[in-house]
């Protein structure tokens, strides 16, 4: 059985740099970030959408994507994310991108051996003392670095993000991560966006300011609507 799917979005220009791609989002996640937008898709709101309609659509556009992006929800939390990835990779031929909170080491260990997935995006959500802050649930952090330290190694195209949320991290907070993050390849730092997020006290939360971010940290990129 294939994994969940709440959401496919085709195509999408933002969610692989560089590239034009179909994304489908996964149902279920085991974290509570406060700031999560997805909360459909945590929280189990969103109606599984037909496989096979998506393999459809798939099939129909596969000459004008250049790869396909499976987010989240969690894609690693399902059992079933490997076989799903080969159908989709039978059926397409497209190069897959992976966005994961980094939970499941194994799953991704899995993943890189069989030669899944092309590229993977990692949430870092912070320093790991405040990882369960964070995620809104209580982390064992060790799984966190073996999937940042597998990563690293991996030789796949990987991208490690951070989303700054003034009221949940400090300035500190962002120096601690630089020096964290320094050596481990490409790390963006995302601002946070107001909205519809799960902590109905950060809606109207405080937001980032770019320029501060730059100063802060010259050479990391900051990403996000200004
Ligand atoms: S932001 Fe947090 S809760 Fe939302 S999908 Fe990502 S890991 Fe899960």
């Amino acid at each position: 059985m294939a994994v969940p799917i709440g959401a496919f979005l085709n195509p999408s220009f933002l969610d692989w740099d560089g590239r034009v791609s179909a994304v489908l989002f996964c149902i279920g996640c085991p974290f509570r970030c406060p700031f999560c937008h997805n909360a459909r898709l945590v929280l189990g709101g969103a109606r599984p959408r037909s496989f096979n309609r998506i393999l459809s659509s798939l099939r129909k556009t596969t000459g004008f994507l250049d790869g396909l992006v499976l987010s989240g929800g969690e894609p690693a939390m399902h059992s079933s994310l490997p076989e799903t990835i080969r159908t989709l990779r039978e059926e397409t031929g497209l190069p897959v991108k992976l966005d994961t909170n980094g939970l499941y080491p194994e799953m991704l260990a899995a993943l890189l051996e069989e030669k899944l997935i092309d590229a993977v995006a990692m949430d870092v959500k912070g320093p790991m003392e405040s990882y369960s802050l964070l995620a809104g649930v209580r982390v064992d952090t060790n799984r966190i670095r073996r999937s940042m330290d597998l990563l690293t190694r991996s030789g796949a195209e990987v991208l490690f993000r951070t989303t700054y949320v003034p009221d949940l991290m400090t300035e500190r907070d962002l120096l601690e991560m630089r020096l964290m993050m320094q050596d481990r390849g490409r790390w963006v730092v995302q601002l946070f966006r107001p909205g519809v997020t799960l902590a109905k006290e950060l809606r109207q939360g405080r937001k980032p300011d770019p320029d501060r971010l730059r100063a802060l940290l010259p050479g990391v990129e900051i990403r996000g609507r200004e």
